[in-house]
């Protein structure tokens, strides 16, 4: 009995020699590559823990070997899963990215060590990738995907691991997995949360029948805005990993269908059933024949240079907001981040006042005086001169892009983050 039994009396549970006796679903595997050929010895060796599972066996592995997966950034979510795809023994693994690898990057991004900091990440991948397999082909394209290359891009390969940050890219992805009739496995987190599923299946929803348009701009927090647990992505990107083989493989349930809701403050796994929305323009009525300008799409326009007459808020650009200072007017300049923000960097002759302090200290602001915000990227500054300007501040501006822009075009000597 001894180590045989795990649990409370009662309900015992046999971890070693017990017969898996429910049935395994299987799911219908995707086409791949035709031509199986059989394990090398070494191949033999090294998947050996696949080969004892009757659900993966030789010709599921085989099945990997001759499959192709593209990821989609080599971020949090890319990493995990390309780590683990690379180490399953997928013959393709393509990476597409164009960013290089930076300090705040490691805190998630497992593919990318701090030696790598400064490296384009593509180069990095390909460097670990290849010392965790060297039998897996990894193709590292370094561009960013873009409705011009992606069609071309992923049309190359059987399945997608969608691991991008942001909603241009993921509706651009999702269009043209549809487009392809390539199946795209989802993921995405924020701060606590994260979410998993597999679209662009044969009769599966895809991203936009979950959601048919972009938020507006600057409504959903980035993950530079909001933070992000170091393993959630680590969590989620392991789910698409898992995904994906299962997919190639044909056996289990996917998340097709289906929406992963995992909160990992309250460690709970939910999912939730999607259907194909029959009015999605992408999947149901295919009325999207062809790629679109996901930087309108997504109102990643430009930004404003004119005075917001909806708000009544002002940007000012970072280089305008410099010759100001520069000549002397009297400006308050009041920056909404959070403490440990403001240590890291500040703009000189600027003050700390957290944005969720700034209804407190409303009354120890001067009405007479030119007020500029600013905060990371320009989003948090911006609800709070919304909200001076609602209280009748008459002369309130935004620093369009926030400090990091600031860094970028007038003080590099301010550190970004
Ligand atoms: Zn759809």
């Amino acid at each position: 009995m001894r180590g045989e039994y795990i649990g409370a009396p009662g309900r015992l549970y046999r971890h070693s020699s017990q017969r898996m006796s429910r049935v395994i679903p299987k799911a219908p595997p995707i086409d791949v590559a035709p031509g199986a050929e059989a394990l090398e010895p070494e191949e033999l060796v090294r998947y050996s823990r696949h080969l004892g599972l009757a659900e993966v066996g030789e010709e599921g592995q085989r099945r990997l070997k001759q499959s192709s997966v593209l990821i989609v950034g080599a971020g949090g979510l890319g990493s995990p899963a390309a780590l683990y795809l690379a180490a399953a023994g997928v013959g393709r693994l393509g990476i597409v990215d164009y960013d290089t690898v930076d300090l705040t990057n490691l805190q998630r991004q497992v593919l990318h060590d701090t030696a790598a900091v400064g490296q384009k990440k593509t180069d990095s991948a390909l460097a670990r990738l290849h010392g965790i397999n060297p039998l897996v082909d990894v193709q590292a394209i370094d561009a960013e995907l873009t409705s011009a290359n992606a069609l071309e891009i992923i049309a190359d390969y059987d399945v997608v691991v969608d691991g991008t940050d942001n909603f241009k890219t993921r509706y651009l992805t999702n269009d043209a997995c549809v487009l392809l009739g390539k199946p795209n496995v989802y993921g995405s987190v924020l701060r606590f949360e994260g979410q998993a599923s597999v679209f662009a299946t044969a009769d599966g929803p895809c991203y936009r029948c979950l959601f048919r348009e972009p938020p507006p701009p600057g409504l959903v927090p980035s993950c530079a805005e909001a933070g992000v647990l170091g393993v959630l992505p680590g969590m989620i990107g392991t789910i698409q990993a898992t995904e994906a083989i299962k997919l190639i493989i044909g056996v289990g349930e996917t998340l097709a269908g289906r929406l992963l809701l995992v909160d990992a403050l309250r460690m709970s796994f939910r999912t939730i059933r999607l259907r194909r929305d029959p009015e999605c323009p992408a999947c149901g009525t295919r009325e999207l024949k062809a790629l679109i300008d996901y930087d309108a799409f997504c109102g990643a326009a430009p930004v404003r240079a004119e005075p917001d007459l909806a708000t009544g808020v002002q940007d000012i650009t970072p280089r305008a907001l410099a010759e100001r200072l520069r000549r002397g007017d009297a400006i308050d300049l009041i920056d909404v981040r959070e403490p440990y923000e403001w240590r890291i960097a500040r703009i000189d002759g600027a003050r700390l006042v957290p944005l969720g302090q700034v209804g407190t200290k409303v009354s120890e602001l001067d009405r007479s005086r030119d007020i500029v915000l600013y905060c990371h990227h320009g989003f948090r500054s911006l609800t709070a001169a919304e909200f001076l300007v609602a209280r009748g501040f008459p002369r309130v501006w935004n620093l369009s892009g926030g400090i990091d822009r600031w860094s970028v075009e007038v003080d590099p000597s301010v550190a970004t983050y």
